[in-house]
């Protein structure tokens, strides 16, 4: 099966909340206190959600995508505002922001697999209005140095959390140290709804203009149309109480998974140690990091690609969803800043261009990089290969075998 832990740890917690709102009839996430068909499930998971990240406000919305568009749109991010974002991420966080009018300008990573910092201040022009870091393939990115460098240039960070729910950075839990942040519901993440995301915040402002973006411009918790109070235009990205209910049963069980993960991971990691030809990828915080991934970068893109062809997979380079060569809706496009720039546009120039190999760092490190699942089995992110959350000890040892059979012949 492919899927996250979530999806894998899918059972009965879910289909008790579930139970719960089909016996009540009450689909909505609006409803009145006082009725008791009303189960507030959709409200209770944004609670539990902003308590366990320790944040102020959480809204639940349709997509991680949708969220990323929600956080654009509540920190005003439009036509002409240039957005920092990682080379290598999903597609989302590219797309979210030529949605949204702005213009993503694409940043190396380092061997983290996530935003390169040494990088970003070179992107820095008058018109770039944000830092978009993606805690990719679990692993926090190295928020210290990110937000430093935003706080020296008056930058906003937006942080794209989507597959690194519950992750946490030296003791805080990521989407707490930008602005505002994403994350998603998705069934490859580590919790799922089937499909779903989520914005957190500690910014009342932002929190309103969030909420309003994903329910056409209305504040937060409405009861009725409330017309007269409506400050931003937005659209729907609401979801139901079914979905609630079984994000609020995921959510639930996300400290567990999170401690089943690092346990499979150390003991697949550890019968791998030491084995010649490659080195791990760097892990930001090691007792923070989701653990649903084991990333090797190989010495050289031959042995990563002997390994892969080993295993019945591909190193990271070629995933069609996550690096940006392989994303042709994005690659060969030429994007005209503001027309009425205000700054010397002769200087900074006033366009901003996608071609293949741009970023050479990244495309040298993802050449050699493969990964192995530990809780999210995906061929499309390259980790078609491994374990999941529910292997037993035996399975582990088994792949792990396998692997290092591999590793010595190569
Ligand atoms: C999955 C993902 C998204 C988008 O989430 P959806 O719920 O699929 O819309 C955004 N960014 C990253 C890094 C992701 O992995």
């Amino acid at each position: 099966m492919n899927g996250g832990p979530g999806l894998y740890s899918f059972g009965d917690e879910e289909r008790k909340e579930l139970l719960d709102v089909m016996e009540s009839g009450h689909l909505s996430r609006y409803g009145s206190e006082d009725d008791p068909a009303f189960k507030r499930k959709v409200a209770t998971f944004e609670l539990e959600f902003a308590s366990f990240i320790d944040v102020k406000y959480a809204v639940a919305t349709s997509s991680g995508t949708g969220s990323l568009m929600c956080c654009l749109a509540a920190l005003g991010i439009g036509a002409g505002d240039e957005v920092i974002v990682p080379g290598y991420t999903f597609i989302a966080s590219i797309s979210s922001i030529i949605m949204s009018n702005a213009i993503p300008v694409l940043a190396e990573i380092d061997e983290s697999l996530t935003i390169d910092p040494d990088d970003i201040e070179k992107r820095i022009t008058p018109r770039t209005k944000a830092i978009m870091p993606v805690h990719m393939l679990g692993n926090p990115c190295a928020m210290d140095r990110i937000m430093a460098i935003a706080k020296k240039h008056k930058l906003h960070v937006i942080e794209d959390c989507c597959q690194a729910g519950g992750a946490a950075y030296k003791g805080r839990r990521v989407g707490t140290f930008g602005d505002i942040a994403a994350f998603s519901l998705n069934v490859f993440k580590t919790i799922t709804a089937g499909d779903g995301g989520v914005v957190v915040t500690n910014d009342e402002r932002l929190y309103e203009r969030a909420f309003g973006f994903h329910d056409q411009g209305h504040k937060p918790n409405r009861m009725g149309v409330e017309v007269g109070n409506r400050s931003i235009v937005g659209v729907n990205m609401r979801i139901n109480e079914l979905t609630g209910a079984v994000a609020l049963a995921q959510l639930r069980k996300l400290e567990g998974m999170l401690a089943t993960l690092h346990t499979k991971k150390d003991r697949l990691k550890k019968a791998l140690d030491g084995l010649p030809g490659f080195k791990w990828r760097t892990i930001n915080d090691v007792g923070g990091e989701c653990a649903t991934l084991l990333t090797l970068l190989f010495d050289t893109k031959d042995r990563a690609e002997r390994f892969s062809a080993e295993i019945g997979g591909k190193p990271l380079a070629y995933s069609g969803w996550h690096v940006y060569n392989n994303m042709e809706q994005v690659l060969n496009k030429v994007t005209a800043s503001a027309s009425n720039c205000p700054y010397d546009c002769e200087k900074h120039g006033t366009e901003v261009t996608y071609a293949k190999h741009m970023l050479p760092k990244t495309d040298a490190i993802l050449d050699r990089a493969v990964n192995i699942s530990v809780g999210v089995v995906d061929k499309g992110l390259g980790s078609g290969f491994g374990i999941n959350i529910k292997s037993s000890d035996a399975e582990i040892a088994s792949v792990a075998a396998r692997l290092t059979g591999i590793l010595k012949a190569l």
